[in-house]
Order: structure tokens, then C-alpha cells, then sequence
């Protein structure tokens, strides 16, 4: 499995970014991004910490920890430089918070995460067709999340992105232990989405692309 959206105790995760991955690798996973939730109040104060225990990590474990960060409810006009500032400081990997069907997501996020380059535009919620062109066009992979709530969409996004050939990544979106899954799971809830028996394969073969354009 590789999951390329998580949560620590550096926002709302339970877990110190170490036993999260440790807790990942003994799940099975080759890789995990650590992406807390951050605005301008927070981005410096996260993002240095996270480069410095993934490094730390890496040089003694064989899964593979990526330094990212989530936009999170940021005005939308602001997801852009906050994105470059978060980049500057070392991520790894961009994702932002998408328009969600069970949060207040400020309206235009959607399109602002992709107009910026964003890596991943998390739980996109009711996306329209136009945007997922535009995401195809810049190269933004679109998420379908085994998180309760979130996942309530993943239908539309997974129909939208057959349609005109979007990348889609299958994330978990972990805030707790317990939210990890197996790859079993993680293949249920991508068939779930309708994409089929091979559709984790195929999500996959995208988280597999941004791992490689890392190394
Ligand atoms: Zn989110
Ligand atoms: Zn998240």
C-alpha cells in the first residue's frame, strides 16, 4: 500500500509521526506521506519537523516516509503561495483539502488546488467535469478516500475521472491507528468506488508515479 495522505499529532492524528509509521509499515505499506493540516499560522512550524523525522526514519527503515502538508479551509486565493511557501520549506507533497460533502470547504477551493499545481486534491466532493479536465491538464491526481464522510463522493469523483482520464489516488486519510488499512481494504474501497477488481492496481500505478519522480 502506499497512502500519501495521514495525519499526526503535529495537526489532529493521535499518533508522534514515528509509531504512525511505524504502525504503517508493520500494516504492510511501502510508503507514507505525513500531511497535517496547516494554514499560515502553522506551515513553518510544521513542515521543517516533518522533513527532519522522514529523513530520520528513512535512513533506518525500509518504508519510505514523504514530508507533506494538507491545505486546510485556507481562503482559496491564498492556497497558491501558501503552496510554493510549503514547497520552499521542504515538502515533499502538496495535497489540499478539497470540497468535501460533510465540511464548510470555502467554494472555488477545488479549482484553486488545481490552478496552483497542487499534488493531490484530497476528498473533492461533488467536482465538476470542467475541473476534472483542468486536473487532468496540470497533472493533479484526485482522491478517492477510504475515510468515512469524505468517501461519500467517491463515486462521482472515481465516474468523472473514467470519463475524461483524470489520475486518481487511493489515500486513508489516517488520523487514528486504527484507520490504516491492507491493501484487501484499500482494493474494496477503490472497487467499492467502481472502478472495478483491478482499480486499487490501477490508483496505485499513480501513487507509484509520484514515488518515482521523488527518488
Ligand atoms: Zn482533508
Ligand atoms: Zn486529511
Amino acid at each position: 500500500m502506499i497512502d500519501l495522505h495521514t495525519h499526526t499529532l503535529f495537526s489532529d492524528g493521535e499518533l508522534l509521526p514515528s509509531e504512525l509509521v511505524r504502525r504503517a509499515e508493520m500494516t504492510g505499506y511501502e510508503a507514507v506521506a505525513l500531511t497535517d493540516h496547516a494554514d499560515s499560522s502553522n506551515l513553518d512550524w510544521i513542515v521543517p519537523r516533518l522533513v527532519q523525522v522522514c529523513g530520520d526514519l528513512n535512513a533506518h527503515w525500509k518504508i519510505r516516509a514523504i514530508p507533506g502538508i494538507e491545505l486546510t479551509h485556507v481562503p482559496p486565493v491564498l492556497i497558491g503561495p501558501l503552496a510554493k511557501k510549503a514547497r520552499a520549506l521542504g515538502a515533499l507533497l502538496v495535497v489540499v483539502h478539497g470540497e468535501t460533502l460533510v465540511e464548510p470547504v470555502p467554494p472555488q477551493t477545488n479549482r484553486m488546488a488545481i490552478e496552483a499545481g497542487a499534488d493531490i486534491l484530497a476528498h473533492p466532493g461533488l467536482i465538476t467535469a470542467e475541473e476534472v479536465v483542468l486536473a487532468r491538464e496540470k497533472g493533479v491526481a484526485l482522491e478517492i478516500s477510504a475515510r468515512k464522510g469524505h468517501s461519500l463522493s467517491n463515486g462521482h469523483v472515481a465516474r468523472l475521472a473514467e470519463t475524461y482520464r483524470a489520475d486518481l489516488v487511493l489515500n486513508t486519510d489516517a488520523h487514528s491507528p486504527e484507520d490504516l488499512i491492507s491493501r484487501e481494504r484499500a482494493s474494496q474501497v477503490a472497487w467499492g468506488a467502481g472502478w472495478g477488481a483491478d482499480g486499487l492496481e490501477r490508483m496505485l500505478r499513480n501513487s507509484r508515479r509520484f514515488l518515482a519522480r521523488l527518488s
